[in-house]
């Protein structure tokens, strides 16, 4: 007997787990859901909430939280920087590895060991910054 519960949720989390995986957005909850729904035409916004949670739980993804903003999510759960355009409020990734730097100036400084850190990056987007630029000339 199989258990048709269990296999729904694997499901239902496999394709949001693939439609993270697939973007460099960092998409809301609700892009997620109009998404997973394409693949998943049952799933409720509840259930890609649950999973989100769930997942973010297990390490799978990272929750982007913005205080007054909705959380955006991101497919790779390892340590890295984000920008994020106060304009359009796109986020990108920062390839820059400067983490391990800062971790050990901060440990020298106060003898401690630094197990985590955050960082954000703030400003306009090129694409933004061209808009302003070109509303500028006129
Ligand atoms: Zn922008
Ligand atoms: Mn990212």
């Amino acid at each position: 007997m199989e258990n048709k519960g269990f296999i729904r949720k694997t499901k239902q989390r496999k394709a949001i787990l693939s439609v993270l995986r697939s973007t460099k957005i960092h998409p809301t909850a609700d892009w997620i859901y109009e998404e997973v729904r394409k693949e998943v035409p049952n799933v409720s916004l509840g259930t890609i909430y649950r999973n989100l949670k769930i997942l973010t739980e297990m390490g799978e993804v990272m929750e982007l939280s913005y205080g007054s903003t909705y959380s955006r999510f991101d497919g790779n759960p390892d340590n890295h920087y984000h920008f994020v355009c106060e304009e359009c409020g796109s986020i990108f990734d920062i390839d820059i590895d400067i983490a391990e730097k800062f971790e050990t100036k901060v440990e020298n400084k106060l003898g401690v060991k630094v197990t985590d850190h955050r960082m954000e990056f703030y400003g306009l987007c090129t694409e933004c910054l061209k808009s302003k630029q070109e509303s500028a000339a006129k």
